[in-house]
């Protein structure tokens, strides 16, 4: 149990703009600060978080609380876990009692693999540093290859001796779990059921997780005469994903913030160099060629990266994999080559840090520049494989999902390529339209064979049903106002409250301006003119702090208006039956304000679904004309797709507060 006082400490130095900055760039929007959500895809943000009201709420899924919230969440930590965690990070003590065997044996199985990650990296260091063999030999090659103290002590580099059982006999006699050994990767069980250490007779890397935690390790064999693998691998466990993993994220999070730029490297002392070299942003995708989970990982924390390769070229082509992810997320890349026979982690070894930073800042290339110098000089004056290389940048280049963008590297590959530009723009439209169509195979809309609409066609099509609802929410319940709390409706009082307090108000969302507020954001038409006129004049009288009364509409002068208006709110307590079928929701007196204000949410989604729908119809229409230019066709796709992707956005939207 941690005492109260120490969690009211801990709660009020975990500033929630300084905890979630850990793990996502945060940038300051007013009075709040947004970034790209960590919990679910995004590549626009929606994620914010409020400093002045200690909490975050991401607009995208839905996830919200405080800055325990935020750690229980990301790192699947328990409450007392997350305190832990936090009371370490502000240098809070905890007075805690050293665990029994019982209850390490107690613990779920992934704090158990933590556990027991923890007690391995510690016994390697202790290794390391402390005995006769450590020093002679793990500590004595870091030595030679000029690593220096801090940055074995930083790194928490350690040691395996050369015996079947030095960990499995540490790990046991301190008590800890055998099958969280094994499952860890730390300990080999034979065949013949005999269990003995992994990392035998090799140096140490541990391997952390974005917020510290060693989840592996990579082992580096000394002995080169060996035919064994150089280095050897945690394999994967349930704390340690290879593919989401990056070796070196955690040094270097807040580098990659400040200087808005990840480097990319290969190997484990190819980012402890440049560390020493005082280049910190920089990770490893060591063990594994560049994945997407990687990418996003960066993407949490800057929009750039920029790979270091070495001068081996063999290695480089396998990497043009890795530039067309990147470019795919949407992200920016630039490459830097380094020497025939040179590494980073060589380069940073001979240089100083000067000629080091130098080096990276003067030979760092665009994609464009970079593939198109390599390629170019395998192809010499073949004009066949001068029409690969343009085809081969193109295609990368298509990738990019930024129109602007695209549209500028295309400029600057005409330029080096001495191609024509139209032809060019002609050549990425094409590809991209190849791709959009094969990407979409599954979920193409049928379109149904023309044939004369019938009436019952024509009213499914129509909007109109859904134009009705919101407009008889807009004048039956209008005047309510009701509150969105961790995405959980809240009503308040059925008229403005003159009592309530400034910092209330600023809450509460009242059911008129609501609708109206979110129909004129879109700029929505209403299919039907009367229910746009009625729309039309509720949205001027909010505009001048005058809500229509409820006469207002039944007494309007104009006939159609007031039929429309007496119809509508002649069914002022009847919800729709279809919503109300649709949804399994019984109205009672108690529940009815709730039940209004998910209406009136609902109602205003559901419409903006159907006008979406309508949109992409429209579009899907026009690219099967035939006398579209590629310009337009790819206008047309990229509209349809972000169609689509408003329309599922609005889709979860609905659903969640619909199901609450
Ligand atoms: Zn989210």
């Amino acid at each position: 149990m941690i005492p109260k006082e120490t969690i009211e400490n801990i709660k009020d130095a975990a500033k929630i703009e300084d905890v979630v900055g850990d793990y996502v760039h945060l940038r300051k929007r007013g009075v709040n600060m947004i970034g790209l959500c960590p919990f679910h895809n995004e590549k626009t943000p929606s994620f914010t978080v409020s400093p002045a009201k200690g909490i975050f709420k991401c607009f995208g899924c839905g996830e919200a609380g405080s800055s325990i919230d935020f750690i229980m969440k990301h790192e699947h930590f328990t409450y007392p876990q997350a305190l832990k965690h936090l009371a370490g990070k502000y240098g809070i003590e905890i007075e805690e009692e050293e665990q029994t065997p019982e209850q390490i044996q107690a613990e779920n199985e992934r704090e158990g693999l933590f556990t027991v990650t923890a007690f391995a990296a510690k016994h390697f260091v202790h290794n390391l540093q402390e005995t006769p063999e450590g020093k002679s030999i793990g500590l004595a090659y870091f030595n030679e290859r000029g690593m220096q103290e801090h940055i074995v002590n930083k790194f928490e580099l350690g040691y395996c001796p050369e015996r079947w059982d030095d960990l499995l006999k540490a790990a046991t006699d301190a008590g800890h779990n055998l099958d969280y050994l094994i499952k860890s990767g730390l300990i080999i069980k034979g065949d013949n059921g005999k269990t003995f250490d992994r990392f035998r007779g090799r140096v140490i890397f541990p391997i952390h997780n974005i917020s510290g935690r060693v989840i592996g390790f990579g082992g580096r064999i000394l002995d080169s005469t060996k035919s064994k693998a150089k280095y050897l691998n945690s394999p994967e466990s349930i704390i340690y994903h290879k593919s989401d993993s990056l070796y070196g994220i955690y040094f270097a999070k807040s580098a990659i913030i400040k200087q808005d730029n990840c480097y990319l490297v290969e190997g484990y002392t190819d980012v402890t160099s440049l560390h020493q070299s005082g280049i910190e942003n920089v990770v490893a995708s060591s063990g594994t060629s560049l994945t997407e989970g990687q990418i996003k990982l960066i993407r949490r924390f800057s929009q750039n990266i920029t790979i270091l390769y070495d001068g081996d070229a063999a290695g480089i082509k396998a990497s043009f994999r890795g530039i067309d992810m990147i470019v795919e997320e949407g992200m920016n890349v630039r490459v830097v080559l380094f020497p025939d026979g040179e590494d980073p982690d060589s380069y940073a070894r001979s240089h100083t840090t000067e000629e080091l930073q130098e080096y990276v800042d003067k030979s760092s290339q665009d994609f464009i520049t970079f593939k198109s110098g390599l390629l170019s000089k395998e192809a010499g004056d073949d004009p066949v494989k001068k029409s690969d290389v343009v085809r081969n940048i193109i295609t990368t280049i298509s990738l990019v999902p930024d129109q602007l963008k695209r549209l500028f590297f295309i400029r600057e590959c005409s330029t080096l390529l001495n191609v024509g530009e139209q032809m060019l723009v002609n050549e990425v439209n094409k590809i991209r339209r190849a791709k959009f169509f094969k990407d979409h195979k599954q979920d193409e809309i049928p379109i149904p064979e023309p044939k004369a609409p019938t009436q019952v066609e024509k009213i499914e099509e129509s909007d109109i049903y859904q134009e009705k609802e919101v407009i008889r929410i807009l004048l039956n319940f209008g005047h309510f106002n009701f509150k969105i709390e961790d995405s959980e409706l809240i009503i308040k009082e059925k008229e403005d409250d003159k009592d309530k307090t400034e910092e209330e108000e600023e809450d509460l969302y009242n059911v008129a301006e609501f609708i109206v507020d979110e129909l004129s954001i879109d700029k929505l038409v209403f299919e039907d003119n009367i229910l746009q006129q009625i729309f039309d004049e509720y949205a001027q009288a909010i505009e001048t702090e005058t809500k229509p009364s409820e006469k207002f509409f039944i007494n309007h002068p104009d006939d159609a208006i007031r039929k429309t208006s007496i119809n509508l709110m002649s069914e002022a307590y009847e919800l729709s039956k279809n919503w109300l079928d649709v949804h399994k929701i019984s109205i009672t007196l108690e529940n009815a304000p709730t039940v209004i204000a998910r209406a009136a949410v609902s109602s205003v989604y559901s419409l903006k679904i159907k006008k979406v729908e309508k949109m992409k119809r429209d579009i899907m229409e026009k690219i099967k004309s035939q006398t579209l230019t590629d310009d337009d066709i790819d206008l047309y796709l990229r509209q349809a797709k972000g169609l689509d992707e408003v329309r599922n956005r609005m889709n979860r939207e609905l659903g969640r507060i619909v199901l609450k």
